[in-house]
């Protein structure tokens, strides 16, 4: 039997060999006298150039201004302009012909992948595993490097508790502790421990902070959040983020408490830099300067420049009121030269940790043997397979055999590119995505004939208005499909959104699956239900879909999230059990959109729902549990979870507890568990979670195998903020629940003296 530790002290150290932690501290002297004497030749211009930040073309061209602007000093950044060869022409102007040669820092937003698309941020998520996604993140990196991109604005680790916020696609879900694994994940595979190698880029935390609680889930909308709330659930991520050594913070859209957080001392200064000593540099987020003005907090665009600045954004991205107005705010008084000399240092300090004052060129060579290369697109098929969900699979229908006979595979999204890579597509190109119909047909064997139909149509557009046209080719497009399923020998729907439907400024109001899908859904099954022909279905979505009724009539169910550029392949691996799904759910999913937001870990109520009981907390019309729990994910072969043990039935305030557990394989395949461990502190001074994940093992068993999991629980695990906001582990009794989902498993208790 292997014994595996998951210690709370081994994730933090894991999580301390980031960059900012491994700067040794003579490097770190000598670029901070680097730029003390940069600093010192720099004129006010010059200056307020470095905290510039302008928006090229999409396609990746840089802007004429660029040019004459980087000549003058008075450009820091790009963002979108990409490409070796674009990068290095602009780069050239910048440290050819600048007086003081400063390179140009080349963003872009690498979400998901640069020119090998992986799945979508969530989906990686649903892996449950680091290692997955930090591969997937090295993988953006080096192809970004190679063609010019030093900085990313990922990873994206806001949590998210309301699916109609369409940008939860971006991030790692709910859960701040699957999301403070996964922030330092991601950036310890875009930075390694130097990103000044050219395989390495710099990462930016976004959007700091608390924009994924946008009220209504409405994008860019207000939060409100008390400080608790902030600390216990939102910051966590960004935390970890910087602990891991992320080079940079992104600013948000968003007010919180009132106060825009472009313009937030206390979460820009207070949290990020005293508490957490932050030494990288702050991007705001698009605009979000000048938008103080219509936030109504600024007077016009000085007054804007002025608040971002001494509160403690370094880069404005897109609007300029820095640069415009930064002379006479100095001049005026308004701004201290100070504010401003902080902000070029710490944009400096990142230019020379990302190396750029050696190389500032891309290598234009590798760029060609580096992007999309096999390998590459091999590690997107595997962590697109790692991350998909079996949410249902009644009867065993999945997988589903490549001798099959006669599949009929229904659904647009089956025979499509552009879709499969989800949105924040980085440089991805529709035209080298594998379509699922594709991964299908190379799949199965010679016996096997694949018939596709595409049922109905969906689109953005279309979930506001449909013509009659549309709705007449629906109708045509279902009975398309009922013909070949009810000639089919096994029927697979690929369902869901389009990659459009979730992501920035892809808010819902509704969560169903779009347009006349589960129609689609419910004739094809009707049409072939008697026949007992195996029926799955595949899911693509940016977000948690509230789908009861697909969820009680279709058998099977498999949620591929958006897999990235090697989609067909990686869904088929799965669909015909070459790869066994072992994801899992970083998010709940809802019944219903009425219950929004919603997560595992609420607070009890002094009401807890009671059927029976009219005045408990609950709904008249809906049930207030969820349809999928966070954590929920089935395989293809059967676990058991046994004799879950603790070190000790006590221990100090201090001390630690060792939970075990037997986890074996009763199955007759291999197959991934993810272990999960969560804790009540049952009495504490404030209300706690009624249940909180805080820690977790993806384990692989062969058939039969059976192997102890052991994690340890301490200070770290078991305290909480107080209402003075302290930090405490508070005396009495604490259950622990070791189980495979938010939802059961086994139990334990111990006391903390
Ligand atoms: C988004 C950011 C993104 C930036 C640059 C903004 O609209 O909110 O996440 O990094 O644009 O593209």
């Amino acid at each position: 039997m292997r014994t595996l530790t998951i210690a709370g002290a081994l994730i933090a150290s894991a999580l301390l060999t980031g960059a900012a932690a491994t700067q040794s501290s003579r490097a770190g002297t000598d670029v901070e006298q680097r730029i003390d004497a940069l600093l010192a030749k720099m004129t006010l211009p010059e200056k307020l150039g470095q905290l510039q930040q302008l928006d090229g073309e999409a396609n990746g061209n840089a802007r004429p201004e660029h040019a004459e602007l980087a000549k003058a000093g008075r450009l820091g950044s790009t963002l979108n302009v990409r490409g070796a060869a674009r990068v290095n022409a602009l780069q050239r102007v910048a440290v050819e012909q600048s007086r003081l040669r400063v390179p140009l820092i080349f963003a872009f937003d690498v979400i998901h992948g640069y020119r090998t698309v992986f799945p979508i941020p969530l989906g990686e998520a649903a892996s449950w595993d680091p290692a997955a996604v930090e591969r997937a993140a090295a993988v953006a990196a080096a192809e970004s490097r190679a063609s010019g991109i030093h900085w990313t604005f990922a990873p994206m680790v806001d949590i998210a508790r309301d699916a109609r916020w369409g940008r939860v696609a971006e991030g790692s879900g709910e859960d701040p502790h699957l999301g403070a694994i996964m922030a330092a994940a991601r950036v310890r595979g875009f930075q390694g421990d130097d990103y000044s190698r050219p395989d390495r880029i710099v990462a930016c935390a976004k959007h700091w902070v608390a924009y994924g609680a946008a009220e209504g889930g409405r994008d860019y909308n207000t939060t409100d959040l008390s400080e608790h709330t902030l600390r216990t659930i939102y910051f966590p991520p960004f935390h970890a983020a910087v602990q891991a050594g992320a080079g940079t913070f992104m600013s948000a859209f968003n007010s919180l408490n009132g106060v825009p957080t472009s313009g937030n001392p206390w979460t820009l200064r207070q949290i990020l830099r005293d508490e957490w000593k932050f030494d990288g540099m702050v991007v705001s987020d698009y605009n979000s300067i000048s938008e103080m003005i219509a936030h109504g907090v600024a007077a016009g665009e000085a007054d804007a420049a002025r608040i971002g600045l001494t509160n403690g954004v370094d880069m404005e991205m897109v609007s300029r009121t820095i640069a415009t107005h930064g002379e006479p705010l100095v001049r005026e008084g308004k701004l201290p030269m100070s504010a401003v000399d902080e902000a070029v240092r710490r944009v400096l300090r990142i230019k020379m940790r990302a190396g750029l004052f050696e190389r500032p060129y891309a290598d234009e060579a590798l760029e060609r043997t580096t992007v999309l290369k096999p390998e590459f697109r091999q590690a997107a098929r595997e962590v697109a397979a790692r991350s998909m969900v079996l949410l249902k699979n009644d009867g065993g229908v999945l997988p589903l055999s490549t001798d099959v006979g006669r599949l009929a595979v229904i659904g647009m999204l089956a025979n499509d590119r552009e879709n499969m890579m989800g949105n924040w597509t980085g440089d991805g190109r529709a035209s080298d995505v594998v379509t699922i119909l594709e991964g299908i047909r190379q799949a199965v064997s010679p016996k096997t004939t694949v018939d596709y139909a595409a049922g109905v149509g969906i689109s953005v557009e279309r979930l506001r208005v449909e013509t009659d046209q549309q709705r007449a080719d629906d109708e045509r497009g279902m009975d398309e499909a009922v013909k070949i399923a009810t000639a089919a020998d096994a029927i697979l729907l690929v369902l869901g959104e389009t990659g459009g439907m979730s992501g920035e400024a892809s808010s819902r109001a509704s969560i169903d699956l779009p347009g006349r899908q589960l129609a689609l859904a419910e004739r094809v099954i009707a049409a072939t239900r008697g026949a007992k022909k195996p029926v799955a279905v595949v899911l693509l979505n940016g977000r948690p879909l509230a789908i009861p009724e697909l969820a009680q009539q279709a058998p099977a169910i498999l949620d591929a999230w958006f897999p990235g550029t090697e989609a067909g392949h990686a869904v088929a691996d799965v669909l015909f059990g070459r790869v066994n799904p072992g994801g899992k759910l970083p998010v709940t999913f809802p019944r219903h959109v009425g219950q929004l937001p919603m997560s595992y870990n609420y607070l009890p109520t002094g009401r807890p729902p009671q059927a029976s009981q009219k005045y408990t907390s609950k709904y008249l019309d809906v049930d207030v549990t969820p349809l999928f729990p966070f954590g929920h994910g089935l395989s293809y072969t059967t676990f058991a979870l046994r004799d879950v043990r603790l070190s000790a039935p006590r221990i100090a305030a201090d001390g630690t507890v060792r939970v075990s557990v037997d986890v074996e394989n009763t199955g007759v395949r291999a197959g991934d568990e993810v272990v999960q461990v969560y804790v009540r502190d049952v009495v504490a001074s404030v209300s706690r979670p009624v249940t909180e994940l805080k820690a977790f093992s993806r384990v692989s068993l062969r058939p039969g195998q059976r192997q102890q999991v052991t994690f340890t629980l301490g200070p770290r695990e078991l305290g909480f903020y107080n209402q003075r906001m302290q930090w405490v582990v508070e005396p009495g009794r604490f259950d622990v629940r070791v189980g495979t989902s938010a939802v059961g498993g086994l139990q334990a208790s111990f006391e903390v003296q």
